[in-house]
């Protein structure tokens, strides 16, 4: 089995056992986010203490590659503070749209999805979990 494989295989896996999928109770955030360009949907919970993110959920429809990409997402997300959370964002987005070569432990399996460069249509099908999360964040700031 090659890398590309070998990938591939992580990526399949995590749109089949989306891991953290599920409704959450007792959640501090909710936001609905639509990628316009697919047709995803997801709606992402996350349950904050301050800065740091004690548990984060999402239920949705869509494309393989937005589904993977929100189980990757949260897997990486839990636990971590929104500081962090916000740096890896900064570095999954090189990695998807200018194509960067990235070696950080922190984005775990969420590497798998770095040919996703080579399809610019699915951008935003692999950004969508991190973009909603913006929008969770960014609505959080409205509200304090
Ligand atoms: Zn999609």
């Amino acid at each position: 089995m090659n890398l590309d494989q070998f990938y591939k295989q992580i990526v399949l896996d995590h749109a089949k056992s989306r891991r953290n999928y599920r409704e959450m109770d007792g959640y501090t955030h909710k936001v609905h986010y639509k990628n316009p360009t697919c047709g995803d949907v997801m709606t992402l919970y996350a349950r904050l203490d301050d800065n740091h993110i004690e548990d984060i959920s999402f239920i949705g429809e869509g494309c393989f590659i937005s589904m993977a990409s929100s189980s990757m997402f949260t897997t990486i997300g839990k636990g971590k503070s929104l500081d962090e959370l916000n740096d890896l964002s900064a570095l999954f987005n090189e990695m998807i749209v200018k194509g960067k070569e990235v070696e950080d432990e922190r984005l775990e399996e969420a590497v798998s999805l770095k040919d996703i460069h080579q399809l610019p249509a699915r951008y935003n099908c692999a950004l969508m979990p991190w973009q909603a999360f913006q929008k969770l964040m960014k609505e959080d700031r409205e509200i304090n």
